[in-house]
């Protein structure tokens, strides 16, 4: 089942047309990645789907909903989160408490507990570290937060920008272990990477931008294969 579809996406700020013409989709239970170079138009994507940024022109459709109108808090509520690039996580405030604020939707306390006990079940470390201020964190601990935080909404979509970024290579692996854990547990996951070796090997499906437009498409292992993405995205 299609769970987003987008359809002929066009974005652009101010006289700047950032992607063009875009379309894709990502299947219930799949995890798709968007690679592509810097200012490809793969944030401005995101951003767009969950609500955050208009499009110029196109539609996106979620469980069968158009969304390319709603706003953000509606579409979050209908099961679509989203990690930021560079993770954004709260400082002042603890670990818990950051990760309340990814619950802030819904007032349903036991849920919201269970939730969060399978988010410190899935992340250890956080539950070690509940009551340290997030700022304190490393990054991959950060990374690790805002993953967790928008898995307390427990999306059916979970849209993760750059997760490895700036991360030491531990952590990258660690980080991209847990996105095909998140996978398993019945999550879909759309990602968008520069690292493009890890984020094909784990993606069913993936799409390549480049200048705000879909230049190839195919599964994973295909595009990991191809010559175009080993000379322009793997050195090789
Ligand atoms: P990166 O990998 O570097 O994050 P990206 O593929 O995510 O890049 P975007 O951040 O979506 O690319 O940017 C696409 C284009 O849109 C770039 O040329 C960028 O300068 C431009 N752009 C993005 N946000 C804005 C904005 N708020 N105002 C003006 N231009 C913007």
């Amino acid at each position: 089942m299609t769970m987003l579809k987008i359809d002929n996406l066009s974005i652009s700020y101010g006289a700047i047309e950032a992607v063009k013409d875009v379309s894709f989709e990502v299947r219930e239970g799949e995890v798709v990645s968007l690679i592509g170079a810097n200012g490809a138009g793969k944030t401005s994507i995101l951003r767009t789907i969950s609500g955050l940024v208009r499009p110029k022109s196109g539609k996106i459709e979620f469980l069968g909903q158009e969304i390319q109108k709603s706003p953000a808090r509606k579409i979050v509520a209908s099961g679509l989160s989203q990690v930021p690039e560079g993770r954004h996580v709260f400082s002042g405030l603890t670990v818990l408490e950051n990760l309340e604020m990814g619950a802030f939707l819904n007032n349903n306390r036991e849920e919201n507990q269970k939730n969060l006990k399978m988010v410190f079940d899935r992340f250890p470390r956080l539950e070690e570290r509940k009551n340290q201020d997030a700022a304190t964190l490393s990054g991959g601990e950060q990374q690790m937060l805002a993953m967790g935080r928008a898995l307390m909404s427990k999306p059916k979509l979970l849209l993760l920008d750059e997760p490895s970024m700036g991360l030491a290579p531990i952590f990258i692996q660690e980080i991209f272990d847990i996105i095909q854990d998140i996978q398993k547990q019945g999550t879909t996951v759309l990602l968008i990477e520069q690292n493009a070796n890890k984020a094909l090997s784990i993606a069913d499906r993936g799409y390549v931008l480049e200048t705000g437009k879909v230049v190839l498409t195919g599964t994973g292992q295909e595009l990991l294969a191809s010559d175009e993405v080993r000379k322009a995205y793997l050195g090789g």
